[in-house]
C-alpha cells in the first residue's frame, strides 16, 4: 500500500523513478546553426524527428516515467521528477537524487534547482509538522579519479572509506554539519559549490570527471511522548554525476548503481558485488532494498548530439 508523506501526498510505490530532461538549444548551438532533434510528446515520449534533408534516419521513440522538454521549469522537474522521492527521507526511508547524461547536457543547472527546491520543501513539511522535532545535517563530498575529497572542508587530504559493521561503508573524517534553519542549510550548500567550482577553473575541467555528492541526514523524534512512532533517521542524497562521455569509469558506475537498485531488493547490504567503486560503496545503503531512487537523465537536444543523446536514453531506458 501506498504510504502517505507528512504532507499527506502520496508515495508512488516504484522505487525507481526514471525522467529525461532536455534543455534547450545554447546560444552557441543556436550560433552553430545545430538543430533540435528531438521532440517530446505528451509528458512521457521522446522521439528523434530526422532532420529534413534525410528522411532515411528512422525516427525511434522512447518512453519514461516522464519527460521534460526544453521549456519546462526546474521547479517543474522537482515536483513531477524527485519530490515524491525527497520527502520520503522525513519518513525514515533512504532516497537518492541522481542527474546522468554527458558533460553540459544539464546535470549541475538541473541538480542545484532540484537541491534547492527540495531544501525549501522539507523545510515547509517541518514547519507544519510541529509534532516532531527535526535534525538535518549536511555532508558533501566529491570523487574525481576515485579520490575522494571533503567539499566542506576545503583544505582536507584526500579520505579513506571504512567497512563498519553497522553502519556499512563510511567516509574517514568527513566532515558533517547542523543547519540551523534552511537559510543556513542553502549557505552551506553554497560553499559545497563553490568549492567544486575551483576545480572548474582548472586547466583539466574536473567537474565533468568528477562525481558530487551532497548528502543531507534528516533524523526526527515526537516532542512528546503520545505513544506512537519513534525516531526516523535517513540520508537524501543529491548526486551529480560525471559526464557520462567519459566512458569507463562513469558507464561502470553507472552500470553499478543501477546494479545496485535491482540486486539490492533481493540482497542485504554487505553481500553487493560493485564494491571497487567508491560511488556506489557511499551510496550503497541509499539504494535498493526499501530505499528509494530518481534518476532524471538530462540531454542537449542538439542533432550534433545525437549519439550522446541516444546513449542517455538507452541508459534511462535500461535503469527501470
Ligand atoms: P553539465 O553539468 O551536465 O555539464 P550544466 O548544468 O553545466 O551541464 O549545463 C550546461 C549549460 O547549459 C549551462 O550554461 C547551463 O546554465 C545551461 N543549461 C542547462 N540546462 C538548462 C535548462 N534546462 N535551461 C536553460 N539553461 C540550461
Ligand atoms: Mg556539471
Amino acid at each position: 500500500t501506498p504510504m502517505s508523506t507528512p504532507g499527506g501526498t502520496r508515495v508512488k510505490e516504484e522505487k525507481i523513478f526514471v525522467t529525461v530532461r532536455v534543455r534547450p538549444l545554447s546560444k552557441k548551438e543556436q550560433a552553430l546553426k545545430d538543430q533540435v532533434a528531438w521532440d517530446c510528446l505528451e509528458d512521457h515520449t521522446i522521439v528523434f524527428k530526422a532532420p529534413s534533408q534525410d528522411r532515411s534516419i528512422s525516427s525511434a521513440s522512447y518512453s519514461f516515467d516522464k519527460v521534460f522538454g526544453p521549456t519546462c521549469l526546474t521547479e517543474t522537474v522537482y515536483e513531477e521528477g524527485a519530490k515524491d522521492v525527497a520527502l520520503s527521507a522525513l519518513t525514515g526511508i533512504n532516497a537518492t537524487i541522481f542527474a546522468y547524461g554527458q558533460t553540459s547536457s544539464g546535470k549541475t543547472y538541473t541538480m542545484r534547482g532540484v537541491t534547492e527546491s527540495a531544501v525549501n520543501d522539507i523545510y515547509k513539511h517541518i514547519c507544519n509538522t510541529s509534532e516532531r522535532h527535526f535534525t538535518i545535517k549536511i555532508s558533501a563530498l566529491e570523487i574525481y579519479n576515485e579520490v575522494v575529497r571533503d567539499l566542506l572542508k576545503p583544505d582536507s587530504g584526500p579520505l579513506r572509506l571504512l567497512d563498519d559493521p553497522e553502519k556499512g561503508t563510511i567516509v574517514e573524517k568527513l566532515e558533517e554539519e547542523v543547519a540551523k534553519d534552511s537559510q543556513h542549510l542553502k549557505h552551506l550548500i553554497g560553499i559545497c559549490e563553490a568549492q567544486r567550482q575551483v576545480g572548474e577553473t582548472s586547466l583539466n575541467d574536473t567537474s565533468s570527471r568528477s562525481h558530487q555528492i551532497i548528502r543531507l541526514t534528516v533524523e526526527s523524534s515526537l516532542r512528546e511522548n503520545s505513544g506512537c512512532v519513534k525516531s526516523y533517521v535517513a540520508s537524501l542524497n543529491f548526486v551529480d554525476l560525471a559526464g557520462s562521455e567519459r566512458a569507463s569509469q562513469t558507464h561502470a558506475d553507472g552500470a553499478r548503481l543501477k546494479e545496485g537498485c535491482h540486486i539490492n531488493r533481493e540482497l542485504k547490504s554487505g553481500h553487493i558485488p560493485y564494491r571497487d567503486s567508491k560511488l556506489t560503496r557511499i551510496l550503497q545503503l541509499s539504494l535498493g532494498g526499501n530505499a528509494r531512487t530518481a534518476i532524471i537523465c538530462t540531454m542537449s537536444p542538439a542533432l550534433s548530439h545525437v549519439e550522446q543523446s541516444r546513449n542517455t536514453l538507452f541508459f534511462a531506458t535500461r535503469a527501470k
